[in-house]
């Protein structure tokens, strides 16, 4: 079984060890990836929420040739091995050196530790204990088994958190039997254990946390470097609080500044103006749309009329038939229902033509009998379409170029029922 250095020391980053085995995971395009078994690794395995670490495992042949084999995951199997993926395959009996990226490390250290100082403080400020942790590529969360969270009770959470990290506690690992850590689960010291068997390792951060945990953490509280909550939902099972530590509490403020920034720019308004601003600009649209709608409406009478006076009537029938390409799909609907509503002995055939495609309309006034609903659904049918409507309004669309011969073929079908109407008046 492999010994986890780790446990002694999260801040190894360099170690020397002896390949004990090696296992090929998958193999793809004559590509194969390997699993590597080490008798000692500070390379820590996924596992309690916290990510892999990645890194380089050197070999150094007896003729002195140096392999670099990088480590592209860390699992651990159901019997605690653990196993370091690679793309080259290293055999039982190699010496190795190992090196973890050491950057990644801190950076999941400053998490996991910042969680379970927050995890503490969400306990002790507001009973509301941790049902789960995960650590993300740019954020971690932890979802606190309570249905809701006011926002000046988690700013006070954060606070002393803060102040927390300032004191710089020393946070400590020690292991002690499974009979001592029942104890202390029994007198409420220790919240949770883990259900496997043997000893249990305690991380504690003085004076405020204990926590049974086999994850790697910083030695004092001021690693962590302090820490922001970043939002708050409502999930299934509680409230999940997003925060970051450290140099991504740094990156993520400054992402949200720069965001700030470049509003407060757009506005041309201080930053502490920028909700006032955008509240303004809400209002405004919300206004304009009022304005247009009422102008739009008020525009499709004017032109109604003027398409009215413009088309005179012809064996009992006004057809007016127009192409319109600046004019958009709910324009034409209104305006050709307008004409027909304006006028009677009319029949409306209007086409909103905009990116190669054509939405035409057909609508009639009440004093024609037609259907035209039933004419425009023939006359897409014909062309392996569909489109329909109700006796005096009815649309489809096809492509522009079918428009044309759409028009002819509806503007036909609609003289033939007028002529049929006026012969049986
Ligand atoms: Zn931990």
């Amino acid at each position: 079984m492999t010994e986890r250095l780790y446990y002694s020391d999260s801040f190894l980053r360099n170690f020397s060890s002896c390949v004990t085995d090696i296992r090929e995971l998958s193999r793809s395009d004559g590509q194969s990836v390997w699993q590597v078994a080490l008798e000692s690794t500070a390379f820590y395995p996924t596992s309690g929420g916290q990510p892999h670490d990645l890194g380089v495992l050197t070999a150094i042949s007896r003729s002195g040739a140096v392999l670099e084999v990088p480590v592209t995951a860390v699992e651990e199997d159901e019997n605690g091995e653990v196993w370091h993926q690679t793309l080259k395959p290293l055999l039982a009996g190699t010496e190795v050196k190992g090196e973890i990226d050491w950057q990644r490390r801190l950076d999941h250290m400053q998490q996991h530790s910042g969680q379970h100082l927050l995890s503490a403080i969400f306990v002790q400020q507001l009973q509301a204990p941790t049902v789960s942790f995960h650590l993300g590529e740019t954020s971690s969360t932890i979802d606190l088994a309570v249905n809701s969270l006011a926002q000046h009770s988690l700013e006070r959470v954060e606070r002393i958190a803060n102040e927390l990290i300032a004191e710089d506690r020393a946070v400590t690992a020690r292991k002690i039997d499974r009979s001592e850590a029942e104890v202390l689960l029994a007198t409420g010291a220790l919240r949770k254990l883990p259900e496997r068997d043997g000893e249990i390792r305690l991380i504690e951060i003085a004076n405020c946390d204990l926590n049974a945990c086999g994850g790697t953490h910083v030695r004092s509280t001021g690693q962590i470097g302090g820490l922001l909550v970043r939002g708050v939902e409502r999930v299934r099972q509680g409230v999940r609080v997003e925060f970051t530590c450290g140099l991504r509490a740094v990156a993520a403020a400054r992402q949200d500044f720069s965001v700030l920034r470049r509003s407060a720019s757009f506005l041309s308004a201080p930053r502490s103006e920028v909700p006032a601003g955008i509240e303004r600009l809400v209002a405004d649209a919300k206004a304009s749309a009022k304005e247009l709608h009422k102008l739009r409406e008020e525009a499709a009478t004017y032109h109604a009329v003027k398409l009215a006076v413009e088309e005179q009537i012809v064996d009992h029938l006004r057809l007016v038939r127009r192409v319109f390409t600046d004019r958009d799909t709910d324009y034409v609907k209104l305006l050709a229902s307008r004409l027909v509503a304006s006028v009677p002995q009319t029949v409306a055939l209007l086409v909103s033509e905009q990116q190669g495609l054509a939405f035409v309309v057909l609508a009639r006034s009440g004093d024609m009998e037609f259907h035209a609903g039933n004419l425009m659904k023939e006359a897409l049918a014909a062309r392996g379409l569909r489109g329909g409507g109700s006796p005096d309004l009815a649309q489809g669309q096809v492509p522009a170029e079918q428009s044309g011969s759409l028009l002819d073929a509806l503007e036909a079908a609609v003289h033939k029922a007028a002529a049929r109407t006026s012969e049986m008046a």
